[in-house]
């Protein structure tokens, strides 16, 4: 621990020295005045490496500055708001020692110093420093440990919303958010579009390729979906095995046809082979509707998925739209 005296008294300096010394503290730096403890702490201007201090005792008395503004002014620097200091002086009357605890001043010593009170003084102030750096340690190992924790906490939420083969939001996730725009738009009277795909003849391209292919042609077919998906309310997720799922707020029949088209479009250009030596395609049903309150977001889902069935039956490799719920005008923007 490194002590400071500050004392225009060479006798003074030498006296409290010696008592600490004598007492084994062996880090012990002095300033005739509160210009030279400027310079040892670094406040004077100069770009000179300062010396760390832990405590100070200040004499108030001293020509030029005095110990009170000395010490104002030391703990006006952040760096050492913390560092305690002691007034050692011959002046004990109250109102001067008021101002030097106004000045920030922690405790003082009387004059003649006492040998007793000195080394009383310094070690429950050394002690309580020792605390603060201790605490202070403790306090930035908590904000890391605080830090870890919300990167984890945000790891995980992104996680638990993530479909872990794809990388795209999973089911979980795709029915909080239907949930909430389906609320959005029977408030707002908008229109709301989902549309449905699944891969054709997915399973013998499993059998035939394997599973690892499989898994790899699933990543392929939700990266170009979600590449091909483009405003920023829009959400693609795997609804499961080979079936994705899009919801389109604020879109119309017109609108949602015209994104199933070109996702399917866009899979078969992927030019992904098939088992059979043919190009890999998806089936998409989409379905629109302005939801009112006595509706409900699996009517949408169900017409989507039965508008999937129909392009299903009807050969594969091509988009429908919902019969019953493609109520929605076409607006100009779409
Ligand atoms: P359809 O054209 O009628 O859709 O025929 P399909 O063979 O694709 O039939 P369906 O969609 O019912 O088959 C889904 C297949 O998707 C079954 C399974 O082999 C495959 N599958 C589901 N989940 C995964 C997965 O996580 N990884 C892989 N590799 N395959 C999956
Ligand atoms: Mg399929």
């Amino acid at each position: 621990m490194a002590i400071l005296i500050v004392d225009d008294s060479p006798d003074d300096r030498l006296l409290v020295q010696s008592i600490l010394s004598a007492a084994n503290y062996d880090h012990i730096l002095t300033a005739d005045s509160a210009a030279a403890a400027f310079q040892l702490l670094g406040l004077d201007g100069d770009q000179h490496e300062a010396a760390r201090i832990d405590l100070i005792l200040m004499d108030i008395m001293m020509p030029d500055m005095s110990g009170i503004e000395a010490c104002r002014q030391i703990k006006a620097t952040e760096r050492f708001r913390d560092t305690p200091i002691i007034m050692v002086t011959v002046k004990t009357d109250p109102v001067e020692l008021q101002l030097a605890f106004a000045a920030g001043a922690l405790d003082y010593i009387a004059k003649p110093v006492n040998k007793v009170e000195l080394l009383t003084r310094v070690r429950s102030v050394l002690r309580l420093v020792h605390e603060i750096d201790r605490r202070k340690a403790h306090e930035q190992e908590l904000l890391e440990v605080m830090r870890q924790l919300q990167e984890a906490n945000q790891m995980l939420l992104r996680l638990s919303s993530m479909d872990g083969l794809t990388g795209i939001t999973n089911r979980r996730q795709f029915d909080d958010f239907l949930d909430q725009e389906w609320r959005r738009a029977v408030r707002e009277v908008a229109p709301l579009s989902l549309i449905m795909l699944d891969i054709d003849r997915f399973k013998s391209y499993n059998d035939a390729l394997g599973h690892t292919s499989g898994d790899e042609c699933l990543r392929q077919v939700a990266s170009a979906i979600s590449g091909a998906v483009n405003r920023p309310g829009d959400l693609v997720a795997r609804y499961g095995g080979d079936e994705f799922v899009i919801v389109l707020p604020g879109t119309r029949t017109d609108g949602a046809a015209q994104v199933a088209e070109t996702l399917r479009q866009r899979i078969q250009s992927l030019d992904i082979t098939h088992s059979d030596g043919k190009c890999l395609t998806i089936s998409v049903g989409s379905a629109s509707i302005i939801p009112s309150r006595n509706s409900s977001a699996t009517e949408l889902v169900k017409a989507a998925d039965q508008a999937l069935y129909q392009a299903k039956q009807e050969g594969r490799n091509r988009a429908k739209q919902a019969g019953i719920l493609t109520l929605v005008p076409p607006s100009d923007e779409d």
